[in-house]
């Protein structure tokens, strides 16, 4: 593992990260209740009487989302625990009309698991997955409806969540920047989670710690729902260096919760200390042991997509892609099967340099999705094969390209009308070639001198007298021929 050190002022010092991300369970129905979970709906319009936490009623598992966690647990490749259980996490909080959350503590549903990062210099970082259990999230308390007052909206209360919990394993923001990325990626595979940070389908804890490289772990505090990946790694950044101040001016890291505050790009105390014991946890009385049968693992398994790893895998095997590319071109479902369908009966790393080169900085540019760009993978793959049979120059298939992504309309149209094909015609070049001999003798000179810059200078002027559209090989064969 690449080695991340931050110089402070007595020496260097090493960030510890571990992540926990609720993710939301893509279920139209909540953990414990029928009632809906549409994004967006009105206010308290999705909440059953269990979701309102009244009394006497009971909460029914919903076995849809079970699998959904179990799947997922298979997606990071964990153990999945044929026992768990559910207990009572006490809080009180206006939003959480229970008095406790249900989650599971002692026995979550899944176990230990790996997930492997992808990191820009194709260095691959194994984090351990620590656990992941199910729990259902709280309401939401709003304080910017009336000045004065605080509304609460019931319709998040009891929707399904996956806490999962990473090991200390995470040594740089970059590194935490592209666990989140990797784990969306593996959600949205798995169809188990739409992974949206911005609605709040992915919410991200942070605990941070810094030490001497390679020393014991230091204090850790916890940075709660960072929202985004940009944030994530700068919430670590400033927070570790807030820690080596404290412990280089002579102070001590107090273990507390904290907040990060994107405009100020800082971090406040929120609560102090929290353990396990303060939550009083215990098994939920209404609820039974949760049993799952290997016949059942075994049938989602069977449900399972290939994911992101295995088709990495396969890229770079079959395609002879390099690692990074063939990272970014699998971190989504939608654009490898783009890159795919592009790819077949074409040169692999061809396609691979148009996909992630000129057509993802077009999406990129656009702010689009996939879904939605003007130039679809058919059209993509006619202007490649253009460019391959020699009909048009690659100078001139970027040209092509934006005009594709303008108006929409084929290669083969736009190069028809622009009259933009290549000319290979020895013929014709060659008259084009001694008319800029014939006018340029002092650079004759210098060629024949032996300055073979020059030489390029004369193959440009080629170049600029056809628009781009001389066959290069057959310029420089020309040219070879006449002044060599
Ligand atoms: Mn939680």
């Amino acid at each position: 593992m690449a080695n991340y050190r931050i110089a402070g002022e007595t020496g260097e010092w090493e960030i510890v990260v571990g992540l926990e991300v609720h993710a939301q369970i893509r279920s139209r129905a909540k953990l414990f209740s029928g009632a809906a979970t549409e994004f967006g709906a009105e206010p308290n319009t999705q909440v059953s009487p269990v979701d309102a936490g009244m009394p006497g009623m009971l909460p029914v598992i919903n076995e849809f989302c079970v699998a959904q966690a179990i799947k997922t647990g298979l997606g990071l490749r964990a153990a999945i625990n044929r026992v768990s259980t559910f207990e009572r996490k006490q809080y009180f909080y206006a939003d959480l009309p229970q008095g406790y959350q249900i989650s599971q503590y002692e026995h979550p549903l899944v176990g230990e698991g790996t997930i492997y990062l992808d990191m820009p210099d194709g260095e691959v970082v194994p984090v351990g997955i620590e656990r992941l259990h199910m729990e259902q999230d709280a309401g939401k308390s709003l304080h910017d409806q009336e000045p004065g007052k605080t509304y609460i909206d019931l319709n998040r209360s009891g929707v399904a969540l996956m806490e999962i919990v990473s090991k200390p394993d995470i040594r740089s923001p970059e590194q935490a920047g592209a666990y989140i990325t990797k784990l969306q990626s593996i959600l949205r595979y798995l169809e188990v989670c739409d992974g949206n940070m911005a609605e709040g389908s992915m919410r991200c804890d942070i605990n941070v710690s810094v030490r001497r490289p390679d020393g014991g772990l230091g204090t850790r505090c916890e940075v709660k729902n960072v929202n985004s990946v940009r944030f994530i790694m700068q919430a670590i950044e400033v927070e570790a260096m807030r820690q080596i101040n404290v412990i280089e001016e002579g102070g001590e890291v107090v273990q507390e919760t904290r907040l990060f505050d994107s405009r100020k790009g800082e971090t406040r105390s929120l609560r102090g200390k929290e353990e396990a014991h303060d939550y009083r946890y215990f098994p939920d009385p209404d609820l039974l042991e949760l049993e799952v049968d290997d016949a059942w693992i075994d049938e989602i398994r069977q449900t399972m997509p290939e994911l992101p790893d295995e088709k990495k895998t396969r890229f770079i095997q079959d395609y002879g892609l390099g690692a990074y590319d063939a990272g970014v071109l699998v971190a989504e479902r939608d654009t490898a099967d783009f890159y795919e369908s592009v790819a077949a009966g074409r040169d692999p790393k061809t396609t691979a340099n148009w996909v992630t080169g000129a057509y993802f900085g077009a999406l990129n540019k656009a702010g689009i999705d996939l879904g939605d760009a003007p130039v679809d993978a058919a059209m993509l793959g006619e202007l490649i094969d253009l460019m391959s049979d020699g009909t048009i120059s690659g100078r001139i298939a970027k040209d092509v390209f934006e005009e594709m992504w303008e108006s929409g309309r084929k290669a083969g149209d736009i190069v028809e009308e622009k009259g933009l094909k290549q000319i290979s015609d020895t013929a014709e070049l060659e008259a084009i070639v001694d008319r800029i001999v014939s006018e340029n003798p002092k650079q004759v000179a210098q060629v024949q001198e032996g300055n073979k810059k020059v030489m390029g200078w004369f193959v440009g002027q080629v170049m600029k007298a056809t628009g781009g559209k001389a066959n290069p090989q057959t310029v420089n064969e020309i040219l070879g021929r006449k002044l060599g």
